[in-house]
């Protein structure tokens, strides 16, 4: 590799707020909803109208900003940033400019090269446009969502590799979805990134010409995204050209950045404080209040039950993805089930199931306690791991106790050596010739076998008995 790419996020997250940011206007479901059915005069953009700031933006703001370890300024405040778009009939977005809610924070990322620090520059309150259709000679416009509540997220150039910027940004969408700040419903836009792209030669220091590509909707186009402008700086500096400073956009079916705009500077924009609204005052008791709110964080979580249960990494970063998956696993194991045995569970079967009845752990009716059951089950060889999918089947159906089932329906294991030995014995006399070619050296055959004495033990014979005890006799 010739060159170093240097790569900074800035990420819009959508605050999962009753209210906007600055009205009462409910926040629906920008995708669902019918249009521009939660707007009045303030986000309508009314003469005479005035904002209000919503308080629990403002701690969702807080608690997002001491999740990543920043400072919360005592005082922040409002601007606001001009721009001509149909999407904002304000002609202005209310924003924070030169003081915002949080700075100087940092995110730890797991990379090849072990932990690394990115660090964020700071963390800042605004509100979302409205969106806009286009159709043959017009565009429709909906507010719905103008004014919807945004925390805008800025890291410093820290990573250098896309890979590395989507570790980021997915440990990133984890903490928010921990803290239940923001749905983690990417494709409906509620994280959008864009992405600072620029490269330098190996081993130098100076950074250089960046390109900003915007409105990234998925980890996957942001990660593309990165890469082709990699790529294509990295071309134009071999043929002894120079890169232009530009705004670009992602298009997702030619798998190519274009421009945009060009260069953009913040004067542009016109910021100037928001006359409208009083300087956002912070103090410790609030800060304090706010800080208590916050849960173990996936990044401690994941340490500790590398720790306390002697998990996989890979299981652990499975299970700590989301809070309501580590907690059912924890709340499973403590049911006194063995920890890896109830991952494998959760990850396989129990995932399995929920992906093909589309629904989430929170929705399930296998109960912590009931999955603790159907491991013990199978770990004390009352029932082999084919019957315990069986079983397993009808508790995420019908939610009764796995025991219970097992009893009903008379799925015990046959782990009695004497009933399988009789069993063996009588599937061979059905089969010389497959047992005698067995004995000429075709093995292959036994685990035929294996499967008519299973058939006859109607699948519940302790399968490691059945086996052993199907060679000794062939071999006999
Ligand atoms: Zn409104
Ligand atoms: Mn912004």
């Amino acid at each position: 590799m010739k060159y170093e790419p240097v790569i900074g996020l800035e990420v819009h997250v959508e605050l999962v707020t009753e209210s906007k940011m600055f009205c009462g206007c409910p926040v629906v479901d920008s995708v669902e909803a019918e249009p521009n059915i939660a707007v009045c005069p303030v986000c309508s953009a009314m003469p005479g109208a005035l904002p209000v700031a919503n308080e629990r933006a403002v701690e969702y703001g807080i608690l997002v900003g001491l999740a990543l370890s920043c400072t919360i300024e005592p005082i922040s405040i409002f601007a606001r940033k001009n721009y001509f778009y149909p999407d904002m009939p304000k002609a202005y977005q209310i924003s924070q400019f030169e003081d915002p809610l949080a700075t100087n924070g940092e995110l730890l990322i797991q990379t090849d090269e072990g932990e690394k620090v990115i660090r964020v520059l700071r963390a800042h309150l605004e509100e979302d446009a409205g969106k806009l259709t286009h159709i043959e000679d017009a565009s429709l416009v909906d507010l719905n969502r103008a004014g919807v509540p945004l925390l805008e997220i800025v890291s410093q150039p820290d990573m250098h590799s896309a890979a590395e910027a989507r570790t980021y940004a997915e440990n990133l969408r984890d903490i928010l979805r921990y803290l239940g700040v923001n749905s983690g419903d990417m494709e409906k836009g509620v994280i959008r990134f864009e992405a600072n792209t620029s490269v330098r030669p190996v081993g130098t220091e100076k950074l250089g010409i960046r390109t900003e590509v915007k409105n990234l909707n998925s980890f996957r186009a942001m990660e593309d995204a990165i890469n082709y402008e990699i790529a294509r700086q990295s071309k134009i500096l071999d043929e002894g050209g120079k890169v232009d400073q530009v705004t670009m956009g992602w298009d997702e079916s030619k798998g190519k950045t274009y421009t945009m705009r060009g260069k953009e500077d913040s004067h542009d924009y016109r910021y100037f404080p928001e006359p409208d609204l009083p300087p956002l005052k912070v103090d410790d008791a609030w800060r304090e209040r706010v800080r208590a709110e916050l849960p173990e964080l996936p990044h401690a979580k994941f340490k500790r039950f590398l720790a306390e249960y002697n998990l996989s990494e890979y299981d652990a970063k499975v299970l700590v993805s989301q809070r309501e998956i580590a907690k059912y696993f924890e709340k499973t194991v403590k049911k006194k089930a063995n920890p890896k045995a109830v991952v494998n569970w959760m990850t396989g079967e129990l995932f399995a199931l929920m992906n093909r009845a589309e629904i989430d752990i929170t929705e399930i009716k296998v109960s912590p306690t009931a999955l603790a059951e159907l491991v013990n089950l199978v770990s004390e060889g009352k029932i082999n791991k084919n019957t315990a999918k069986e079983v397993l089947g009808e508790v995420f159906e019908h939610g009764k106790s796995p025991k219970a089932i097992v009893e009903e329906k008379g799925l015990a294991q046959v782990s009695d050596s004497d009933l399988i030995s009789e069993l063996v014995s009588s599937v061979i006399n059905a089969h010389q010739d497959e047992a005698t070619s067995y004995r000429e050296g075709k093995t292959g055959v036994a685990n035929w076998l294996f499967g008519q004495v299973m058939r006859q033990a109607r699948g519940r014979a302790n399968p490691q008995i059945l086996r052993e005890e199907l060679i000794r006799q062939l071999e006999e």
